[in-house]
C-alpha cells in the first residue's frame, strides 16, 4: 500500500495492510520490533536519521499511530504507555488557573486523577452533564475555559454527547475539544470530523483489542502549538510504549473494522434479547430506540452502536453480584474491547464514592456467539433473580 493512496482505501483494507508494504531490505510482509534505545549519531554531528533517543519516539510505532491517524482522518498520532497516560498528557499541556469542562460521568480513574493531582496543579475542574449542550453552553467562560473533554458514549451508562453541538460551542469560546472515544473506535465515529480538535483512545482495549496490551493514542487534527505541548509532555514525562507492546497493538488493530462490527452486532442482540428479561429493570445500549441519546447516536455513530451496554437487575445489588457470580462463559473482570466478554459489578470496582447505581453490571460484548453470551447471561440472571 502506497502512503500517498490513504485517502482512497476502507478502514478494512487500511488496518489489514497496517500502512507497512514490506520491508525494503529483507521483504518482510510484517514489521519489526525495534527495540533500540538510542540511535547512531552521523560523523559530521547530525542525526541524519532522524531519531536520537527512545523516549522521543521509536520506528515501531510508525504502524500503529500511521494507522491510527489514518482511520481518525488526523494529522498525527501519538503513542503513549497507557490510556491514563494519553488523557493526562492533554492537561499537562494546560497552565494552572485554567477552567475545563469534564462529563459528570466519565471513565472513573481519569475523574479521580482530575479531582486530586489536576486540581492540586492549578486546573479549575467543572464536572458538567455534557450530553446536555445547554449545561455546557451555561458553564463555558469564554477566554477562561481552554478545555473542553468529552467521553461518549460514556462509561458505565453509555450516555451520547453530541459532538458537532459542542464543538461548535468549544470553537466560539475559544477552547480545544477532546474526545475520549475508546467505546466509538474510529470505525464507529470521527470526533475530528464533528469538529473535535483531539482524539483520545484508551488503546487497551478495542484497538489492540486482545486484553494483551497496556496502551494509548491520542490524534490530533492540527499540528497547532497546544499540539507540540501535548507532544513534548510525552517525551519529557515519559509515558511512552515499549517496543513489543507497541508491536502487539499494530498486530491487534489489523482487525479492528471486523471484531467491532462483531461486538455491535453482538451487543445489539444481547440488548435487545435482554429488554425482555423479567430479572432486568432497565438495559443501557445507545442503540435500543428508547435510550435517551439514540437519536445523536444514529447520527454520530455510523455502522453500529459499539459493544459496551449496562444491565440493571431487577432485584438489586445482591442480585446483581449473585449474576456475575453465576455466569461460566462471560469473564468476571474489569476492562473491555477484548475478543472475549467480560461482565463486571461496576460499582464495586469504582469504590464507595461512585456515581454509578449498585444493581449495574457492566458488560463488554465480545466476538463469541451472541446465542452462547445469552444463554450464559440469562441463566445467571434468572438463578440469581429466584
Ligand atoms: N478511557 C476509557 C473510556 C476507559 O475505559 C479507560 C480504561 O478503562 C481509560 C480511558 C484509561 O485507559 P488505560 O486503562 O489504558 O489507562
Amino acid at each position: 500500500m502506497k502512503r500517498d493512496d490513504i485517502g482512497k482505501w476502507s478502514p478494512e483494507t487500511l488496518a489489514a495492510q497496517t500502512l507497512f508494504g514490506a520491508d525494503p531490505i529483507n521483504g518482510m510482509i510484517v514489521p519489526s520490533i525495534h527495540p533500540s534505545t538510542t540511535y547512531l549519531r552521523d560523523p559530521d554531528n547530525q542525526y541524519r536519521h532522524g531519531r536520537v533517543y527512545s523516549r522521543a519516539d521509536n520506528p515501531g510505532y510508525d504502524v500503529a499511530a500511521g494507522v491510527l491517524a489514518a482511520l481518525e482522518g488526523g494529522e498525527e498520532a501519538l503513542l503513549f504507555a497507557s490510556g491514563m497516560a494519553a488523557a493526562t498528557a492533554v492537561f499537562f499541556a494546560l497552565s494552572p488557573g485554567d477552567h475545563v469542562i469534564v462529563p459528570k460521568l466519565m471513565y472513573w480513574a481519569l475523574r479521580a486523577w482530575l479531582l486530586d493531582s489536576a486540581t492540586r496543579w492549578g486546573l479549575e475542574i467543572e464536572f458538567v452533564a455534557t450530553e446536555d449542550v445547554a449545561a455546557v453552553k451555561a458553564a463555558l467562560r469564554p477566554g477562561k475555559t481552554k478545555l473542553i473533554w468529552l467521553e461518549t458514549p460514556a462509561n458505565p451508562v453509555w450516555s451520547i454527547t453530541d459532538i458537532a453541538a459542542i464543538a461548535e460551542l468549544a470553537k466560539k469560546a475559544g477552547a480545544k475539544l477532546a474526545v475520549d472515544s475508546t467505546v466509538a473506535t474510529p470505525i464507529l465515529t470521527k470526533p475530528l470530523s464533528l469538529g473535535a480538535d483531539i482524539v483520545m483512545h484508551s488503546a487497551t482495549k478495542y484497538l489492540n483489542g486482545h486484553s494483551d496490551v497496556v496502551a494509548g493514542a491520542l490524534v490530533t487534527a492540527e499540528k497547532d502549538e497546544f499540539w507540540m505541548r501535548v507532544r513534548g509532555n510525552l517525551a519529557r514525562i515519559g509515558g511512552i510504549l515499549g517496543p513489543f507492546e507497541a508491536w502487539l497493538l499494530q498486530r491487534g488493530m489489523r482487525t479492528l473494522p471486523i471484531r467491532v462490527k462483531a461486538a455491535c452486532a453482538g451487543a445489539m442482540d444481547l440488548a435487545q434479547r435482554l429488554s425482555n428479561h423479567a430479572a432486568v429493570s432497565e438495559v443501557l445500549y445507545p442503540g435500543l430506540p428508547g435510550f435517551a441519546g439514540h437519536d445523536i447516536a444514529k447520527r454520530q455513530m455510523q455502522g453500529g452502536f459499539g459493544g459496551m451496554l449496562s444491565i440493571r437487575v431487577r432485584k438489586g445489588e445482591a442480585a446483581a453480584i449473585a449474576t456475575a457470580a453465576n455466569v461460566t462463559l462471560w469473564q468476571r473482570a474489569t476492562s473491555l474491547g477484548g475478543v472475549e466478554s467480560l461482565i463486571e459489578h461496576r460499582a464495586s470496582i469504582e469504590g464507595p464514592t461512585s456515581p454509578v447505581p449498585t444493581d449495574l453490571l457492566r458488560l463488554s460484548v465480545g466476538i463469541e456467539s451472541p446465542d452462547d453470551l445469552y444463554e450464559d447471561l440469562a441463566t445467571a440472571l434468572t438463578a440469581a433473580s429466584r
